[in-house]
């Protein structure tokens, strides 16, 4: 026999994933029931597991879609949450705190959630179904709930109610079947009491003849029948030691045959027991999935003709993954890193080092020589008395070229560039840029919506240099090294010096004049004259009572005086170099401890050539090699199947080309197993 309810609950769930298709939906069994009706009772017998849970107050918030799949290759139940990814689950205490906890999640005064769950029981002894159980709003008709709660939780479950589902109505045969809330919500989807189960429970709580009367209720008369069931055994052990949930279900069982046995005149024509209550809902729900079949190939058919245009519309029927993305990615991020090689390689990791030296070398030199000393009424003459002695810079252009002064301050001078951590310096300078330049690389693509990635890239990028930074470090440091002792000079890099430092200082000038015309251009001429012109009187009318001659300056402007002055001075410092530097006294290197400049450059020249040499084979060619390789390894295989597709998800175009493709595939998919189960049914009849 073909088990069409089996191939059906397949197809389900394949349109289960396909979003929106809720017109796809294939019948279900829709359990009701008012509190204490026996509703979980009846749902764990046919389950045989205790899973359901338990409380008096709103347990159930959300629909529990569940879905039993009979599997004789297992040895007992497995439970699964698809959505939560949680799978082969054999311990139903756990599955009942999810299902608890995922019920708890939806706040009280919101009522209940349209988000059903999804619930797969697998085992050798449940029968093929698919079941929902609802919120109870027939228990919450009567709580105190605001009237919009309760149209909320009505309308929820009546849209269950709906055909083709098909409605088992739980009642107590200990209430008045006239009471029954279930069967009134039955009665008000389902008129005609065409597609409702009653089910009775509780039967060994009355008398025969009253239950067997419940059994033919002509009030409600049902085309599929009522079944009686005893869905609890009486705990005759209880007091003394609780029953294993294993237990209590063969008790009930058993509980349950000899009852119906023993009352079986009385129950003669009726359908009694859980076990036949099982094999009715089997029999019924193929019979109205058997019916679904040929509706279902209709709208799946035409779904699919829908999404298949859109996708050729839209995509041109290109097949797209996220992987394929992904991989469409990584390759486009490797271009960039070749381009990116070939922009930036050995002349320009030069430049780049340079140019960081003469900002060294600049500053260097204006501590060492541009600087004015402290002038005596701020300075501490004790501490360092030799300051006013020192010679100022006009004297150096009339010293003697072997001047003991003059020769130490250009070695110390000397000595804080070849020692001041180039190794560092260089390896960070060129770490940084690349780590900079990737980022700008990353933002000129598709990535730059993408964190994750994102994150990956700096990290794949920031793990390869890491891995070279001490090495590298250290080599260039020890090649550099012999510059901290000697410096040998030859004719032809004193003449490159002199003219690169000339234009060192051109640059120097250049700015000082600029920054002195911005001030002129936010204070006014006349006014930084004035402040200008006090300060000097200032400075030479030294124990005077200068707060009373402020002439009204703020101390704000005050300080762009001082600016002014210390920017005026060094334009005119700088000239007095360039001036002395251009005449015929720096032409030969015997000359270097009055130029300074030129001697400087020298240095920071050699060190810069010196430092390429190591870094560009030791950091930049490495790093063009191993980084594409860490970059695959990072972001093909480092990634889970999930972070990847949520990566091309990022991208709403992607997103809907990947989603639509899916759709189609899905629906192709059921349309191939709704066509099989057709042929298959059509040979067979
Ligand atoms: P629900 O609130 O509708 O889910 O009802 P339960 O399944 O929790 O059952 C309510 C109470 O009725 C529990 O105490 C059960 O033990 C008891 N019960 C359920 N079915 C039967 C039955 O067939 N016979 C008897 N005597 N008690 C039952």
């Amino acid at each position: 026999m073909v088990n069409l309810t089996r191939q059906m609950i397949e197809i389900r769930s394949i349109l289960l994933n396909v979003n929106g298709s809720n017109a796809l939906r294939l019948p279900s069994i829709v359990v009701v029931g008012s509190q204490s009706s026996g509703k979980s009772s009846v749902l764990e017998s046919i389950v045989g597991q205790e899973f359901l849970p338990k409380g008096s107050n709103m347990v159930t918030r959300r629909p529990i879609e569940l879905t039993l799949v009979n599997d004789n290759s297992l040895a007992a139940e497995t439970a699964e949450f698809p959505a939560l990814k949680m799978f082969n689950m054999t311990d139903f205490s756990q599955v009942q705190k999810i299902l608890f906890d995922l019920n708890m999640a939806v706040p009280y005064e919101e009522a209940v959630s349209n988000d059903p769950i999804q619930l797969t029981i697998r085992s050798p002894r449940v029968p093929d179904l698919s079941l929902v159980d609802l919120p109870g709003y027939i228990q919450v008709e009567a709580a105190d709930q605001p009237v919009t709660l309760k149209n909320r939780i009505r309308e929820l479950c009546e849209r269950y109610l709906e055909e083709p589902n098909i409605i088992l109505a739980i009642s107590a045969a200990d209430v008045d079947l006239a009471n029954s809330s279930a069967l009134r919500a039955a009665k008000r989807a389902d008129p005609r009491g065409e597609r409702t189960i009653g089910v009775i429970t509780k039967m060994d709580l009355v008398s025969a003849e009253q239950a067997k009367k419940m059994l033919t209720n002509r009030k409600y008369p049902l085309k599929m029948g009522y079944v009686g069931c005893i869905t609890k055994a009486p705990q005759t052990q209880s007091l003394f030691r609780r029953q294993s949930g294993t237990q209590a279900f063969i008790a009930q069982q058993n509980f349950e045959r000899a009852f119906f046995k023993e009352h079986k005149s009385e129950f003669a024509g009726s359908t009694t027991g859980t076990k036949n209550l099982k094999k009715k809902l089997m029999r019924v729900l193929e019979k109205s999935m058997a019916s679904c079949l040929k509706p279902m190939h209709l709208l799946v058919s035409n779904e699919l003709e829908e999404t298949s245009y859109k996708f050729k519309v839209e995509f041109n029927d290109r097949e797209l993954t996220s992987e394929k993305y992904m991989a469409q990615t990584i390759d486009q991020l490797k271009i960039g890193i070749k381009e990116f090689s070939e922009k930036f390689g050995r002349p320009e990791l030069k430049a780049l080092l340079r140019s960081e030296l003469d900002q060294k070398v600049l500053d260097l030199l204006a501590l060492r020589y541009w600087n004015k000393p402290p002038t005596p009424q701020t300075s501490n003459k004790t501490a360092t008395p030799e300051l006013f002695e020192e010679p100022s810079l006009e004297d150096l252009q009339f010293a003697a070229p072997n001047d003991s002064y003059w020769n130490r301050k250009l070695e110390l001078s000397t000595a804080s560039l070849t020692k001041l951590g180039v190794g560092r310096l260089s390896t960070t300078l060129v770490t940084d840029a690349i780590l900079t330049e990737i980022g700008v690389l990353v933002d000129n693509t598709e990535l730059r919506t993408h964190p994750l990635i994102k994150d990956a890239i700096k990290e794949a990028a920031t793990s390869v240099l890491n891995q070279r930074y001490n090495s590298t470090a250290d080599q260039v440091e020890n090649c550099i090294k012999p510059y901290k002792y000697e410096i040998d000079v030859e004719d032809r890099e004193w003449a490159n010096a002199k003219q690169h430092s000339a234009l060192l200082l051109k640059e120097e000038l250049k700015q000082c004049n600029e920054a002195f015309q911005d001030l002129k251009r936010t204070i006014g001429g006349n006014k930084l004259k004035q402040i200008m012109t006090f300060l000097e009187n200032e400075n030479n009318s030294i124990g005077e009572n200068l707060a009373r001659e402020n002439l009204g300056f703020s101390p704000g402007l005050l300080a762009k005086g001082r600016e002014a002055v210390f920017l005026q001075d060094r334009a005119n410092l700088l000239q007095m170099r360039l001036k002395f530097l251009q005449s015929g006294q720096c032409k030969f290197k015997d000359n270097k401890y009055k130029c300074p400049e030129v001697f400087m450059d020298v240095v920071a020249e050699k060190l810069a050539q010196t430092a390429v040499l190591f870094l560009n084979v030791e950091l930049l060619s490495d790093f063009y090699y191993s980084f594409p390789r860490e970059l695959e390894a990072k972001l093909s295989n480092g990634l889970t199947k999930e972070q990847i597709e949520n990566f091309a998800k990022e991208d709403p175009k992607i997103k809907r080309h990947i989603e639509l493709q899916e759709r189609k595939q899905l629906l192709e998919l059921a349309l191939s197993k709704i066509d099989d189960v057709m042929a298959l049914r059509k040979r067979i009849a």
